[in-house]
């Protein structure tokens, strides 16, 4: 069995406590045993990046250019061999999966770019001999926690960032998925990020994330996952003084007008509902549906559902991965009955037989659903999508932003009236016309509104306002 350890300081530590990443697909398959960090390795990583900080945040861009260059070319280079690797450890399939790691390489890239465009500003004072400098600092040592659903795009769309703009990291993965964040965090140290630069420490969200919050050593805490955990983060960053971002939870509506071409709609939805397994943050799971449409929308969604594969994900015909563990199963399973019980008609939904044991969901379609129900309001995270019927376009927008959510969201209509209309007045970070809700870009912003996001965007050159500080300078040259 293959071992893994944390890395500290430019070492590779390993550690007494270990824990398994098992595929999803195959429970049979272990990908290896991680090293779990204990509070001393925790405190190590911290001293290590505040040593490394001094140098690396005085570092010139071409140095950190070539640094995150070379990342980023490696990861490409290495896209199907490390694909595998996610597909195996997280159940999304392998073209999904490439997909992502193809993705945190072309971020690393944009940011080895974003080395060379830190700018600043020069303003007249409105004192006389006086000039106003306006320019960004690096933060300092940043904490990473992230979720188990993006195993390499989120530690890539945070670290990258951290780098570029001269910041050192300590990351703790979700202790499912730590080997493509361990992938990542081995590429970077053979790319020439100076020891302490990056740090690793694997292990659980209540030991290593809890000392990552509170340390004194640790700048600032940019986090991704659930909304319980971001507020409670969120409440002891405030008090311990730190900069705090918080990427959360989601319940993001797609809405389908009368007018919308139903192929459109019927792809953006079952893309948007099910592809990844429903296990992404951006997932439609409220489908709003006006009244004219409704009927075919739910027939061909059906049809499209009936004929979905799910399997493992190494399988080149697999549309669906498994859903990445037990207790996610259980809760996906929890929120179907609980839809049930409130009214809602089920069609998908169940425990799928493949020929290794692993957590296969059919894709689960709720309709005959009202804004009220549970099921329309909590966030499920799993392949279960519901229908709620409205009378207009009116009805559809009010319902879209009845949430406390605010991720992303979609309208399917060939109307530039109502599209426009829509983009302008729903209450989210991200809007989709004729698109799924899920699926973006990775050299624009990121992020949410209301419940699902706190403090400044993440990707793209926005993410500059998190990790970098301002800093106002006046100059007196005096009169000659
Ligand atoms: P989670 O909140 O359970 O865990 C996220 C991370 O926090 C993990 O690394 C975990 O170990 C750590 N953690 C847990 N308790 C902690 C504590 N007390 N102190 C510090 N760290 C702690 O979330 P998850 O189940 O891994 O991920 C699923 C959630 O993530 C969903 O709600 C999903 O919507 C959200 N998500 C959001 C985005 C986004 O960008 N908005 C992207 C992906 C996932």
């Amino acid at each position: 069995m293959s071992q893994f350890a944390n890395y500290i300081g430019g070492q590779w530590v390993e550690s007494d406590k270990l824990s398994r990443n098992v595929n999803p697909s195959n429970l049979d398959d272990v990908i290896g045993e991680f090293a779990q960090a204990d509070a001393a390795q925790t405190h190590q990583a911290i001293a290590a990046a505040r040593a490394a900080f001094p140098a690396w945040s005085q570092s010139t861009p071409q140095q950190r250019f070539d640094v995150l260059d070379r990342v980023g070319t490696v990861i490409l280079e290495r896209k199907a061999e490390l694909g595998k690797l996610l597909a195996r450890e997280e159940g999304k399939t392998l073209p999904e999966a490439i997909g992502e790691v193809g993705r945190a390489g072309q971020i690393f890239k944009f940011f080895a770019g974003e080395t060379l465009r830190v700018g600043g500003e020069i303003v007249p004072s409105v004192r006389p001999g006086m000039t106003v400098e306006i320019t960004r600092e690096p933060l300092g040592v940043i904490g990473m926690i992230t979720p188990w659903n993006f195993p390499i795009a989120i530690p890539a769309w945070k670290i990258a960032p951290a780098l570029a703009y001269g910041n050192c990291v300590v990351i703790k993965p979700a202790d499912l998925v730590p080997a493509s964040t361990w992938e990542l965090v081995r590429i970077i140290a053979e790319a020439g990020a100076p020891a302490g630069v990056i740090n690793l420490v694997m292990g659980r969200g209540s030991v290593v994330g809890e000392i990552l919050v509170e340390s004194e050593g640790i700048d600032a805490i940019s986090f991704t996952g659930s909304v319980a955990t971001g507020r409670a983060i969120g409440a002891k960053c405030v008090q311990k003084g730190k900069k705090f971002q918080l990427e959360m939870g989601g319940k993001n509506p797609m809405v389908v007008l009368d007018d919308a071409d139903l192929d459109v709609a019927v792809e953006a939805c079952v893309n948007g509902s099910f592809y990844s397994t429903g296990q992404r943050c951006t997932a439609s799971s409220r489908l709003i549906v006006t009244e004219g449409i409704h009927d075919r929308f739910v027939e061909a969604v059906k049809t499209r559902l009936s004929k979905i594969r799910v399997g493992d994900a190494l399988d080149e015909s697999t549309q669906i991965g498994p859903v990445v563990d037990e207790r996610q199963l259980e809760q996906d399973e929890r929120y179907i009955a609980i839809a049930r019980e409130e009214g809602g008609t089920v069609f998908g939904g169940e425990r799928v037989e493949r020929a290794t044991r692993g957590f296969f969901l059919a894709p689960a379609l709720v309709t005959g659903t009202t804004p009220d129900m549970r099921i329309n309001r909590e966030e499920v995270f799993g392949p279960v999508a519901s229908v709620i019927k409205v009378k207009d376009y009116n009805e559809a927008l009010a319902v879209a932003n009845d949430t406390e959510f605010g991720l992303s969201a979609g309208i399917c209509t060939t109307s530039l009236k109502y599209a426009n209309h829509f983009k302008r007045n729903v209450q989210a970070g991200m809007v989709m016309i004729n698109t799924a809700t899920a699926g973006v870009d990775y050299h624009v912003p990121f992020g949410g509104r209301k419940g699902s996001s706190y403090g400044p965007r993440e990707q793209g050159s926005y993410a500059r306002e998190f990790y970098t500080t301002v800093k106002t300078s006046y100059v007196f040259s005096g009169a000659i």
